[in-house]
């Protein structure tokens, strides 16, 4: 039977609420990694180490050597909208760290246990303290440290029955974590990347800081990837249709996938751009007669105000003002580069 009175509304309780807005910023395993890296990067790090036990189920531990945290920033450290970058709604316009919301860390005391070690400079111990809820469960204890941060992120989703559950049954987050710090590793070449499981003696990522982006896509795709590139660049400087720089690599002819590996990089951030994929796609299975799928790096610079960065929860997708006759353009360039690769070749091959 149904009732005829209208349900009662009432208001969730604000431990319900942040579990709920938590388990959208921190979907799976890998974007807790995320998260954390990217705070590293954003304290200057010059190194970053990943460990990971169960496919970052039990532990996901991130060490780096950046500024730190103040110890009486450590209280508010873990709540929701706590943040050092952002002050103003309008410095989201020109905001060029990867953080901005103040969200990440609170997310996981929400879903994890969360125990952060840090040390700043001059410091003659550092301290560590555990958070839970987006609280410190006690005061931070002195303890020896190195410079830098670790943040440790245990029982991940504990709290969450139905999503640990499909999560115990898809073990791939450990691929998808290594998967992560690749890409990071080929972007940002003057920081060292390592990622293993826990009690492992062999790194499944080890990058080491380089000036040559080719070198270092030699060290992390292998040798197969890094011989069948070819450098692409592009720009446009009129403000009446489009202002952006583009530098990247792309595979040519000899190079041989069954899928697309798309490394994009927009302003620094590690992004998706399903247009300009499908775009490049295009252009392959067009230009090239064995029409494999392409192995793109790209790194996009636009002006800070011409890119959105606050659409998505996880910061996967970002919107560009022009994107089309961005995707336009870049597209055009990948064609006319391929052409004359495969005309170059072709001609060799003929001598
Ligand atoms: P956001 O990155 O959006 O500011 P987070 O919850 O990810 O929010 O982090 C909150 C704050 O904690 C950051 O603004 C930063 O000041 C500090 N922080 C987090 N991780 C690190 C780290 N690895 N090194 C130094 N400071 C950090
Ligand atoms: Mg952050």
């Amino acid at each position: 039977p149904v009732p005829k009175d209208p349900p009662k509304i009432h208001r969730l309780d604000e431990s319900v609420v942040n579990r709920i807005a938590a388990g959208e910023v921190i979907q799976r395993p890998v974007s807790a990694v995320k998260e954390l890296v990217e705070n590293s990067l954003d304290a200057h790090s010059t190194s970053i180490n990943v460990v990971v036990k169960d496919g970052g189920l039990k532990l996901i531990q991130v060490s780096d050597d950046g500024h730190g945290i103040r110890y009486e920033d450590l209280p508010i450290l873990c709540e929701r909208h706590t943040t050092s970058k952002l002050s103003t709604y309008e410095d989201l316009q020109s905001i060029k760290s990867m953080g901005f919301r103040g969200e990440a860390l609170a997310s996981m005391t929400y879903v994890a246990h969360v125990t952060v070690t840090t040390i700043t400079e001059g410091q003659l111990h550092g301290y560590r303290v555990s958070y839970r809820d987006g609280v410190m469960v006690e005061q931070p204890k002195a303890c020896a440290a190195v410079k830098g941060t670790q943040i440790m992120i245990e029982n991940l989703f504990y709290n969450m029955i139905a999503r640990r559950k499909t999560l115990q049954n898809s073990s791939d987050d450990y691929s998808k974590i290594i998967d992560l710090l690749c890409r990071f590793s080929i972007h940002h070449i003057n920081v060292s990347f390592s990622c293993r499981k826990h009690g492992a003696a062999r790194a499944d990522v080890h990058s080491v800081a380089t000036s040559s982006r080719l070198d270092s896509i030699r060290s992390v795709y292998g040798v197969s990837v890094s011989r069948n590139l070819i450098k692409i660049e592009a720009s446009d400087s009129d403000p009446s249709s489009s202002v952006f720089d583009m530098n990247g690599f792309i595979s040519n002819s000899n190079y041989i996938a069954k899928k697309t590996t798309m490394v994009l990089f927009i302003n620094d951030r590690l992004v998706e751009c399903s247009a300009l994929k499908r775009a490049l796609e295009i252009v392959y299975a067009a230009t090239l007669p064995k029409a494999s799928k392409p192995f793109v790096y790209m790194s996009i610079v636009l002006p800070p105000e011409h890119i959105d960065v606050n659409v998505h929860p996880t910061k996967r997708e970002v919107s560009l003002l022009n994107q089309e006759i961005i995707v336009d353009k870049i597209q055009m360039a990948v064609e006319s580069k391929l052409r004359s690769s495969d005309e170059a070749k072709i001609f060799h091959e003929q001598m």
